[in-house]
């Protein structure tokens, strides 16, 4: 081991989670915007919706890789039938806090697709390009059906015909973290969302 890891002792003792209404990534300061709590209200109740709306088939999420892991695997326990999973990478921000404006797929799924019933589960629709990119390379493999669902949706940043299917929370156009966001790929572990904090 390192030397300077901590003890095992010391990482039991230290605080899993920030608790603070505020942290600081990358010299930058959030606010505690959603608590961990009703991100998992929400979520319960996205599940049941969904899973009341694909009762007679079996979906499969199609989860878009880095951000939407930790919703996708909270959602996947809310819906209570049967579905399946696969994943998809596209190209992100970067390190930075605005769209780069080109999306690119890095992972495409490996499930078969077509005759099936696909939802998209993605973390956050911003300017829309990146779901609209995957709404046109999922059709290519010609499902049944497509829906999507984003856990985050700032709508006066998203191109107005984008049609959303499944959406959690609807954000001001301001930069997220935690629960799955990243800032230069840090944040991601935090339980709660925080929003940068312009004050
Ligand atoms: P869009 O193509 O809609 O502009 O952006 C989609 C992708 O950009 C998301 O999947 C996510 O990776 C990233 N993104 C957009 N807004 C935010 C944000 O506020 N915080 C973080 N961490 N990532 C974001």
């Amino acid at each position: 081991m390192a030397s300077n890891m901590p003890a095992t002792r010391d990482l039991l003792e230290t605080p899993v989670q920030p608790t603070d209404a505020a942290v600081t990534v990358q010299g930058e300061r959030f606010r505690r915007y959603l608590s961990a709590e009703r991100i998992k209200k929400r979520v319960a109740e996205m599940g049941k919706t969904i899973a009341r709306d694909y009762a007679t088939t079996t979906p499969i999420l199609v989860s878009v890789l880095n951000g939407a892991f930790m919703y996708t695997a909270d959602l996947m326990r809310a819906i209570d039938t049967d579905c399946e999973i696969d994943f998809i990478k596209l190209s992100s921000y970067g390190d930075e806090k605005v769209s780069s404006g080109e999306v690119r797929e890095l992972k495409s799924v490996d499930a078969e697709l077509e005759g099936r019933d696909v939802l998209v589960v993605e973390d956050i629709v911003d300017t829309g390009l990146s779901m609209e990119f995957m709404k046109r390379r999922l059709a290519e493999y010609n499902p049944a059906s497509l829906r999507v669902s984003t856990l985050l949706h700032k709508p006066t940043a998203t191109e107005p015909d984008l049609t959303l299917d499944y959406v959690g929370f609807r954000i001001p156009d301001l930069f997220v973290i935690g629960y799955g966001l990243d800032y230069g790929q840090l944040a991601r572990n935090l339980s709660d969302i925080y929003i940068l904090d312009e004050g």
